[in-house]
């Protein structure tokens, strides 16, 4: 399928050539057409909707239980954040990075988000 991105887009406003860029929202990275001349930004349509799906995700809070196995604790990570993440899958042979935050805070990460190429 096409990509609207991939084609000559005039700004609405004033009708000047628009240039990609990408914006970042909450840690995202969501690539834009902007107008140079009034700043006029048009998101990408799928890298809106994936924001807007992390939003609602994010809202949410989600109990887990803590199980011993051997001498290690395990815990399940909710379906949704693999539904949402589907690299999070391909990540499940490879080892995460795991660290101690804070008091009662452990943040765990994947992946690293795919950087959107400037042209
Ligand atoms: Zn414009």
């Amino acid at each position: 399928m096409q990509d609207i991105f991939d084609h000559v887009v005039l700004c609405n406003k004033c009708n000047s050539k628009t240039r990609k860029n990408y914006a970042v929202k909450d840690g995202f990275e969501l690539r834009i057409l902007e107008c140079p001349k009034c700043a006029e930004v048009i998101y990408h349509p799928g890298d809106l909707k994936e924001y807007e799906d992390f939003k609602r995700l994010k809202a949410r809070n989600f109990n887990v239980k803590l199980r011993m196995v051997g001498n290690s604790f395990c815990v399940s990570i909710p379906k949704e954040f693999i539904d949402f993440h589907r690299e999070f899958e391909r990540e499940f042979n490879d080892l995460v990075r795991m660290s101690l935050d804070g008091p009662g805070k452990i943040s765990m990460f994947f992946v690293e988000r795919k950087v959107y190429k400037k042209p």
